[in-house]
Formats: structure tokens, C-alpha cells, sequence
């Protein structure tokens, strides 16, 4: 399984031209041996796609149902039809700001699912809480999970992106590879109870959460990881540019 390193924009750039030159940055840098993936604002969808060859493309969110009166919503089967491939899902930016819970991330993982989509459900627990994290992670996987078919989990990612720790938050630091490991191995545990062992295994798990070029080799050997989900740092071409680099380099 090669590394996924996932670009998420949030609500940035602030225009077209702006994004087309951070996509075209990101596509230049795309390495062989990892796969990477730019989830930009719905409006640059259509923009950066015609120059994305190696480097797929990600949304933010979607809605549940595939189209109707629902004002504001973007559906999976509209996203399958631009060519996007991975969808973003229960980001805690949309738990806190919004109020979206994971009873909504269970309809939308489904609904996901039956468009083919490649999901990367985000977890996390909002405070460095020791094992009491653990619990939360737990209750958020198998909430989001509910009804989910273990043939469908060869498109699941999990990104563990523990709250406290994304740059945008109040005191953010980024969490060790110790931690993140364990996390992993809980993931896993969690997994296997509800699919078994082999569906669990195609899983891939990648963590989220302050990650810079400093800091990415640790997440990826002794953090064990799969891949990392880049806020802050996938808008500066150069720093994403070296976490593509340290992700494309085999463990
Ligand atoms: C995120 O919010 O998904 C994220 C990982 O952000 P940052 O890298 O900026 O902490």
C-alpha cells in the first residue's frame, strides 16, 4: 500500500487563479510511490481538474442523497460525474461549526459508498484525554460505520485527526508518533471487532493534524502511519512539495 497524502484546502484559496497555480505546484511535485490528492472548494473542482494527471481529486463533503430540493447541497453522484474520487467526511470542522454528527456521517458514508467514492472519515477526540480518547474514537468509528458492508472497506480510509491538534486550534501542537501509533493499533482493534480481520486490514489509517515536512517522517515510521490528511501546510507548494518527497520514501 503506497502512502495517501491528502491535500485539504478548507476554504481556501480565495480565487480561481490562486488555486490553479497551487494545483499545478502540487501535480509537479507528484511522486511515484505515493498517491496524493488535492480537496479543494467545490467552485475549483472543475477548475483544477483538467490539469490534475497524477494527483486525483478530493472533495470536502457531500450530501446524502443524489439529487431533489435540497438547497445548498453538493450529492455524491455530482461529485463521481466531475471526477472526483475521495471524499472528505466528518472533519471536525464540520462537528464544531456546523453541528454535523455521526449519525449524518453514517448517512453520508453510505450514500458515498454507492457512488464508488474513496472515503477518508476523519475521528478524533477534542482533548489529549490519555485512553479516554480511545472510547471516543471508538463510538465515532462505529456511529459512522453503522450498516456499512465489510466489501465496501477497501474504499475506506480512516484519518485519525486528534481535535487539539489541528494548526488552526487555540494552543494546536501536533501529536507524537508514539501516540498516533497506539491510536492506530486501537483503530485497527476496533475494526477487526466489527468487519474481522482481513476486511480491517484493507483499511488504510493516515493521520491529520499539524504535519510538516519536519514532522511527517515521524508519523509515517514510528507513527506507523499510512499516509497523512495536510491542512495549513497544503497551501505553501514547497512544504508540500517535501512532505510528498518524505511520504514517497518506502519505511
Ligand atoms: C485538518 O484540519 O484536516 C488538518 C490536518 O489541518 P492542519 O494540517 O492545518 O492541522
Amino acid at each position: 500500500m503506497v502512502n495517501l497524502v491528502v491535500a485539504n484546502w478548507k476554504m481556501n484559496p480565495i480565487d480561481k487563479d490562486e488555486a490553479l497555480f497551487l494545483a499545478q505546484k502540487i501535480e509537479s511535485s507528484a511522486k511515484k510511490n505515493v498517491k496524493a490528492v488535492i480537496a479543494p472548494p467545490f467552485p475549483f473542482l472543475p477548475v483544477i481538474k483538467p490539469i490534475l494527471k497524477k494527483v486525483s481529486l478530493g472533495a470536502q463533503n457531500l450530501f446524502w442523497e443524489n439529487s431533489g430540493a435540497f438547497t445548498g447541497e453538493v450529492s455524491p453522484l455530482q461529485l463521481k460525474k466531475m471526477g472526483v474520487g475521495y471524499v472528505i467526511l466528518g472533519h471536525s470542522e464540520r462537528r464544531i461549526n456546523l453541528g454535523e454528527t455521526y449519525e449524518m456521517v453514517n448517512r453520508k458514508v453510505k450514500a458515498a459508498l454507492k457512488s464508488n467514492l474513496r472515503i477518508i472519515l476523519c475521528v478524533g477526540e477534542s482533548e489529549p484525554e490519555g485512553w479516554g480518547a480511545a472510547t471516543i474514537i471508538g463510538t465515532q468509528i462505529k456511529t459512522a460505520l453503522r450498516d456499512v458492508k465489510k466489501n465496501s472497506l477497501s474504499r475506506l480510509i480512516i484519518a485519525y485527526e486528534p481535535i487539539w491538534a489541528i494548526s488552526t486550534m487555540p494552543g494546536a501542537r501536533p501529536d507524537t508518533p508514539q501516540n498516533a501509533f497506539q491510536v492506530s493499533v486501537y483503530i485497527k482493534k476496533i475494526l477487526t471487532g466489527l468487519f474481522g480481520r482481513r476486511p480491517a486490514d484493507l483499511v488504510q489509517i493516515i493521520y491529520g493534524g499539524s504535519v510538516n515536512p519536519e514532522n511527517v517522517g515521524g508519523f509515517l515510521k514510528e507513527g506507523n502511519m499510512e499516509g497523512v490528511l495536510v491542512g495549513g501546510a497544503s497551501l505553501n507548494p514547497e512544504k508540500f512539495a517535501r512532505i510528498l518527497q518524505i511520504s514517497s520514501q518506502k519505511k
